[in-house]
């Protein structure tokens, strides 16, 4: 397939290069020139705007930071609406507002294009592993005819509902991540004011009710107080206001979103949003000194 691939950051640039290895023809464009020569070292093709890389493609995936930036690149003069053929197949897989998901699946629509929003969980181990899970919203044909390209990117791959969908349940999966993050911290937090050794008590925390995958991929690391990221405090932000921004627009009150937001915003206004979301640690450190 021809694969046209917009933003080769952290999570695109792994993806892309799966891609490649899976023997589609990659054309990529992304504003850092880093990143393109990592693409064309991978064994892509780079374009030098997002029409030169949409210009062929039956595929176009954009792996952007926001809505912003997926808004330029879909609306934008230079973007793809204006120079994607018709029937072009576009997979959003940026995490951003289920608004915009549903505003380009429309304007896409009038130009003959079909839109999927198809954001992903997993990290960069997931990308870089092709192990994403995919969380998809749009058309059910589209979504059969965009599996063969999400295979190669994740392994849990699931259409969740028409277009939004797919955002919707990526902020629902933010949230409860970011609660869980900010629990385990009160945990360690008591733990050890307690006297009580937090190693042991979150092992078996781990085995039990309160089990999760944040206790066991991170409760070593928050408890000796490693916080490289993975997946930093400013992503985890700009993804609070999104689930903000979509209970706001779904009409519902949630109120323990509400504090997790704050205490996210607060370990970035002290200086660590490019730590690891686990650093929501520091901040309940420093509530209690
Ligand atoms: P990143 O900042 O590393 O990559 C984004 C890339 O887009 C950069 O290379 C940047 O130069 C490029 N870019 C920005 N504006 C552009 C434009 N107008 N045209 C072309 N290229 C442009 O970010 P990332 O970590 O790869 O995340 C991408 C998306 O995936 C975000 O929405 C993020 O929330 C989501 N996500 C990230 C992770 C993670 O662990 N990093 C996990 C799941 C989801």
């Amino acid at each position: 397939m021809n694969i046209a691939f917009v933003g080769l950051g952290i999570m695109g640039g792994p993806m892309a290069a799966n891609l490649v290895r899976a023997g589609h023809t990659v054309v990529g464009y992304d504003v850092s020139d880093e990143r393109l020569d990592a693409l064309v070292g991978a064994g892509g093709k780079a374009a030098e705007s997002v029409a030169e890389a949409v210009a062929q493609a039956d595929t176009a995936i954009t792996m952007l930071p926001d809505s912003p930036q997926v808004e330029e690149v879909v609306f934008g003069p230079d973007g793809l609406l204006e120079h994607g053929r018709r029937g072009l197949l576009h997979i959003d897989m940026s995490t951003v507002r289920p608004e915009t998901a549903r505003r380009v699946a429309q304007a896409a629509a009038v130009k003959g294009i079909r839109a999927l929003d198809a954001p992903v969980s997993g990290g960069e181990r997931g990308a870089v592993d092709g192990t994403l899970s995919v969380m998809v919203g749009g058309d059910p044909g589209d979504f059969e005819d965009a599996r063969p390209v999400l295979v190669v990117l994740g392994t849990t791959i699931v259409h969740v509902g028409p277009a939004g969908a797919g955002q919707t349940v990526k902020a629902a999966n933010q949230l409860v991540v970011g609660g869980i993050y900010g629990l385990v911290a009160e945990a360690i937090v008591l733990l050890e004011a307690s006297g009580v050794d937090p190693e042991a008590g979150l092992d078996v925390l781990a085995g039990g009710l309160a089990g999760s995958r944040v206790l066991d991929l991170k409760r070593h690391s928050m408890i000796r107080r490693r916080f490289a990221p993975g997946f930093r405090i400013d992503l985890h932000h700009k993804d609070m206001g999104i689930v903000i921004a979509a209970a706001r627009e779904a009409g519902v009150a949630l109120p323990l979103t509400g504090v997790v937001a704050q205490l996210i915003a607060a370990a970035r206004a002290q200086g660590y949003g490019s730590l690891d979301h686990s650093a929501l640690l520091k901040v309940v450190e420093r509530i209690n000194r």
